[in-house]
């Protein structure tokens, strides 16, 4: 590439991207500049096709019915979002934040329409238009309401289920509620095949990773890590690795996460599909086993701390995600939080192997890696080991920093590049040394810290930052 280009997207990056306008708010989050400015011109748009030309009350009305419904049909292209994201090759995160401000747009121009409605309709009438519109209005309220951040992280799993019920619902009442002929009607039509058309494509895709004749379907094994007496300190959180046998394998990559249903966990809990990044994967003569790790929470997670070492059948969602090609910069920085580093290990592995057959340009790799315990290191011992004995450059370099320590300390391999410090951690002045010695272009790759059963979902478990610069 020119560097032309590379100053454009550098300046990009730097100016609209990246910086964040406020500070990151409890229960609200943040919003880059990038994401304020995209967010400001698509509601202006809106407003101005309710608003222009200037026209009455009722036909204002109208017409912020229609908007709703062509903001409804985007919506309808995910019952897995996660598909629609890798079919546009955008990550997970802008995705869900796309999804949220239609949804929000969608159902304010309702609003807006059924407002309208009550203040022009004189008395309201039990015809099946109107009584279907009260309906679609209801769930778009109910949709709204339990998708408050506080509700959703609340109530996560009844969260998910609702929106599809809610969603069904909305479609259904709308299909009733407009009248024949009108240009609105074409609309759903076209969001209801988009709906089917997605849908389909996403069953038919389970069907073919999970039944495949004469082969037993996934088998799930978990296996506990935290708290098994390698070290005399006490793990507060608990975290398992699972391995699970896939029946159709694919060409694993870093950066892929699957979503992964056990029936053995119960009907609703164990059937709805949770995602997972692959942390580590073996491909032998026998198959594939695709590896994660996982902390505990309170659902499906704590379920399946009941079903150690019992091989469990299980359907995989997946593989989705994008892929970052960290290979193409000379230095790549790595920063993880707790549970964060299950979206790391893959990229060190490919990185790391990537290197020995000569087949990317990255010469130095850090990992910063902050944990709460030492002995949160024991989770990903057995890669870490591995990845180190196989880095024959020694490029890699890894600085762990407990926030508490235990007694016995844990090493990894045998490696001279492993610095653990106690010291709080002060990831600038990290970045500033790893940037004034940089070996070619750098990236920078984070994870947010995991999530608590209060807080957010991770949107995507592996968020990159892209510092390229001119050479
Ligand atoms: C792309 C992606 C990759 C992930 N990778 C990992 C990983 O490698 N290791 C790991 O431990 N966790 C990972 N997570 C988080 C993990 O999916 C959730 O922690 C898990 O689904 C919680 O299940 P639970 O029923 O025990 O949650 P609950 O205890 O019921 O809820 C805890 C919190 O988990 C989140 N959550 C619950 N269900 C889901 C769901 N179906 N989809 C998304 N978030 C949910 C919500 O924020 C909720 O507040 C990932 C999430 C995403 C979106």
């Amino acid at each position: 590439m020119t560097s032309g280009w590379h100053s454009t997207s550098f300046f990009i990056l730097k100016h609209f991207v990246y910086p964040h306008l406020l500070p990151k708010v409890p229960f609200l989050g943040t919003a880059t500049r990038f994401q304020i400015i995209a967010t400001t011109l698509y509601l202006t748009a809106n407003v101005l096709f309710v608003a222009l030309p200037k026209a009455s009350w009722t036909e204002a009305g109208a017409r912020a019915a229609t908007m709703s419904i062509i903001n409804f049909i985007p919506l309808l292209c995910g019952p897995r979002i996660s598909l629609l994201t890798k079919v546009l090759g955008i990550s997970l995160q802008s995705s869900l934040g796309s999804h949220r401000w239609i949804g929000r747009a969608t159902i304010a121009l309702a609003m807006l329409h059924m407002v309208v409605s009550l203040k022009e309709g004189g008395r309201f009438a039990w015809t099946s238009s109107s009584v279907s519109g009260v309906v679609a209005s209801s769930a778009l309220g109910f949709i709204f309401i339990l998708s408050i951040r506080f509700m959703r992280s609340l109530l996560y799993e009844s969260f998910l289920n609702s929106h599809i019920i809610l969603a069904v619902a909305t479609l259904v009442a709308i299909w009733y509620h407009i009248p024949e002929k009108k240009a609105a009607t074409l609309f759903l039509q076209f969001g209801i095949c988009l709906w089917v058309a997605m849908s389909t494509i996403h069953w038919c895709l389970f069907v073919f990773r999970n039944f495949v004749f004469g082969r037993a379907f996934a088998t799930a094994v978990v296996k506990p890590l935290s708290n098994q007496g390698m070290t005399s300190e006490i793990d507060p959180e608990e975290v398992m690795q699972v391995d699970i046998t896939i029946p159709r394998p694919w060409r694993v990559r870093a950066g892929q996460h699957i979503f992964l249903s056990i029936p053995k966990l119960g009907i609703l809990r164990g059937l709805r599909g949770h995602p997972f990044v692959i942390t580590w994967w073996d491909r032998d003569i026998t198959g594939l086993t695709v590896t994660l790790l996982i902390k505990s929470r309170t659902g499906f997670t704590r379920e399946l701390r009941r079903h150690v070492n019992k091989p469990l059948r299980a359907f995989v969602d997946g593989p989705f995600g994008i892929r970052h090609n960290f290979g193409d910069y000379g230095t790549v920085v790595m920063v993880a939080t707790g549970i964060g580093i299950a979206g790391h290990i893959p990229y060190l592995k490919e990185l790391i192997s990537g290197y020995n057959s000569c087949e990317i340009i990255t010469r130095r790799i850090l990992l910063i890696w902050k944990t709460q315990r030492e002995c949160q290191h024991q989770w990903v011992k057995q890669w870490m080991d591995q990845i180190l004995q196989f880095d024959t450059g020694l490029i890699l370099e890894i600085s762990l920093h407990p926030q508490e320590y235990g007694k016995k300390g844990l090493a990894y391999g045998t490696h001279d590049k492993l610095n653990k410090s106690f010291a709080p951690l002060d990831v600038e002045w990290l970045l500033q040394k790893e940037l004034s010695a940089r070996r070619g272009r750098i990236i920078v790759s984070r994870k947010p810290p995991a999530p608590p059963a209060t807080s957010r979902p991770p949107a995507s478990v592996l968020i990159s930052k892209y510092a390229p610069r001119p050479q």
